[in-house]
């Protein structure tokens, strides 16, 4: 019997995690200066959360969820996306009370699970880096949060981004446009898919997102919301504009996406690329926007919310296309050369007193000669070697070499550690 991972899942292999941890230090790093701090909720939920904010008839709840009884009966859920358990959290902690600092600002990165069809960029096992935000409407944050998106974009090198705006309006505006969809709709009824079919009367806007491409030809010619929006709703929008040119970000209105989740309302964005990897087709890596109101259909306080969740294998697929190998830090600082056993627990001693000073060593477990050696110090990239041999043992000393320039000098054993803070500060 030969086991194999799951359909729809991944190992990260070591020789993979580092591109994992620059991708994650660029965006923890980003959230610091933005001020946004990590909130990690559990990976798994009650099915409830999960049903009541995405929404009965979206793809997430009726097809993607993995739900189970578990040996208590209670039906819980693996987290098909990051926003509704930190809602659930937020509540659950009162993080709304009159003492927190507006707006609250959290990120959070990890696996999310939803059964779908496993192809390149769509897993079964993906992960995200998200963020929310919470407690402030100002169309100021729709397009900071915005910006933070698109300044981790840039720093890990991204061009050529689409940036996809639109807004769902509010309530009344909602209820305008849905009506308008639904008598536009009701005579393609019988053309529509079965999806389609059934969401046209419980919720005419998911047929706007529908993947079906005959579907798509009948949308095309759909009401806009844009024409449905109260005037509150449009002086939110055009604020949001405003202050998108005023930042110099581009972006293109696309009054038919409705995005994949029933919650959210006013500004909502996808960024897009179209990189080699997904064949040249536009493929979306973020997606988000204002979900005011899922507080409250959650049983918290009325709070406005906004946020973005960013697919992190479809960011890594673009970057390795784009930039080939992703820097890393994982540079081994010394690599010790110990020639014949009499000398293994002088190397042991020294690559030990190295790495409790900080300083990353590594050394040979096999007894091999010193050419092998010398040949996996060079494979592993280190800066510099350190050779004991018979000669050096008896005076306490080590052969010190620097790779780059080849460079050779005697150093004492007593003091290398430090000798190496110093060539290494
Ligand atoms: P799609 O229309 O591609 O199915 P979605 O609307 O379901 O996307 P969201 O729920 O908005 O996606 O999730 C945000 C981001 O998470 C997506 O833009 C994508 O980068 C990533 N993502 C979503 N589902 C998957 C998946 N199954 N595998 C890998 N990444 C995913
Ligand atoms: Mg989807």
């Amino acid at each position: 019997m030969k086991y194999q991972k799951p359909k729809g899942t991944a190992d990260i292999l070591p020789t993979q995690s580092a591109a994992w941890q620059y991708v994650e230090g660029v965006a923890r790093k980003l959230f610091n200066q933005y001020r946004y701090h990590e909130i990690r909720t559990p990976m798994f939920e009650n099915y409830e959360v999960f049903s009541r904010t995405s929404g009965e008839t979206s793809d997430i709840v009726t097809k993607e969820m993995y739900d189970f009884n578990d040996k208590g009966g209670r039906h819980i859920t693996l987290r098909p996306e990051g926003t509704a358990g930190v809602v659930r959290a937020f509540i659950e902690n009162k993080l709304y009370g009159p003492e927190v600092q507006k707006p609250l600002k959290v990120y959070y990165m990890g696996p999310m699970f939803r059964y779908e069809r496993p192809q390149s960029g769509r897993l079964r096992e993906f992960h995200q880096i998200g963020v929310e935000a919470f407690g402030v409407d100002s169309p100021d944050l729709d397009v900071e949060v915005m910006a933070m998106a698109v300044d981790f974009l840039h720093r890990l090198g991204l061009s050529g981004l689409r940036i996809a705006l639109n807004t769902l309006g509010d309530v009344e505006s909602r209820k305008a446009y849905r009506q308008a969809l639904i008598d536009f709709l009701t005579p393609y009824e019988a053309e529509l898919s079965d999806d389609s079919k059934e969401r046209l009367h419980k919720n005419p806007l998911r047929v706007l997102d529908s993947k079906d491409e005959h579907d798509q030809e009948i949308v095309k010619d759909a009401p806009s919301i844009l024409d449905y929006l109260t005037p509150a709703a449009q002086e939110h929008f055009d604020q949001v504009k405003r202050l998108l040119d005023e930042l110099g970000i581009e972006y293109e209105v696309d009054p038919n996406m409705v995005r994949g989740l029933d919650y959210y309302n006013h500004t909502i964005f996808e960024i897009m690329s179209n990189a080699q990897a997904f064949g040249g087709k536009w493929m979306t890596v973020c997606a988000g926007g204002r979900y005011n109101g899922l507080v409250e259909q959650l049983g918290g306080p009325e709070t406005p919310g906004i946020g973005f969740g960013i697919g992190v294998e479809r960011l890594l697929l673009i970057l390795e296309a784009e930039q080939g190998n992703l820097p890393t830090d994982d540079q081994l600082d010394v690599y010790v050369v110990g020639i014949g056993a009499e000398t293994d627990a002088a190397t042991l001693r020294v690559v030990q007193a190295l790495r409790q000073q900080g300083i990353s060593a590594d050394r040979d477990y096999l007894a091999r000669k010193p050419k092998g050696q010398f040949k996996t110090a060079s494979r592993l990239n280190a800066r510099y070697t350190l050779t004991i041999g018979q000669q050096e043992l008896a005076n306490q000393t080590a052969n010190l070499k620097e790779m780059a320039t080849g460079t050779e000098r005697q150093v004492s054993l007593a003091d290398v550690e430090q000798h190496f803070n110093e060539l290494l500060k």
